[in-house]
């Protein structure tokens, strides 16, 4: 079964969602080419569904501490 992995651009640090076993992934924000295996890998999951849940939150988080910080 396909598994996935959400990783991080180490260009604009956008979240993003790459299959395992794929070598390269193009950021959907940045568009640079992202070696999987040399990013920075956030989590792991089982199906799509989940790795774009982990993403949303992510994000989420992300936003959140974008406005505790001001
Ligand atoms: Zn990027």
């Amino acid at each position: 079964m396909q598994s996935y992995v959400v990783i991080k651009c180490p260009k604009c640090k956008g979240f993003l969602i790459a299959e395992t076993n794929q070598k390269t992934k193009i950021c959907p924000y940045c568009g640079v080419r992202i070696t999987v295996n040399k990013a920075e890998k956030l989590a792991y999951a089982d199906n799509v569904n989940e790795a774009l849940t982990i993403l949303k939150f992510l994000k989420m988080k992300r936003a959140e501490e974008k406005r505790q910080s001001h």
